[in-house]
């Protein structure tokens, strides 16, 4: 995680206020977006002690982070479909 996107911005963009509707999807799609990581981010944080920590990893929010656990207690899925994630050569843009 030391060369993701994260690494490189205010820490305080991953922590957006809930009713930060632009500031939450700036931090899921432009940072976590051009992650190299993000799958190994978001399991690292839903195998925290407390899955109720604040914050994006691995481009989700507290909220679907806890409904992710929920469902996979529930076999209902067993790991989020990434695509071609990374996006080749993504860059930071500015948020809104
Ligand atoms: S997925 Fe998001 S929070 Fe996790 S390391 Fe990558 S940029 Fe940081």
């Amino acid at each position: 995680m030391t060369e993701s996107p994260c690494s490189r911005i205010d820490p305080e963009v991953m922590f957006p206020h809930p009713s930060d509707v632009s500031g939450i999807e700036f931090a899921k799609q432009q940072v976590c977006g051009a992650c190299h990581v993000r799958a190994e981010c978001l399991e690292w944080a839903l195998n925290q002690f407390s899955r109720s920590d604040y914050g994006i990893f691995g481009g989700l929010t507290e909220d679907e982070r806890k409904e992710l656990v929920k469902s996979r207690q529930l076999g209902k899925a067993e790991r989020l479909n990434y695509g071609s994630f990374p996006p080749k050569n993504k860059r930071l843009t500015a948020a809104a």
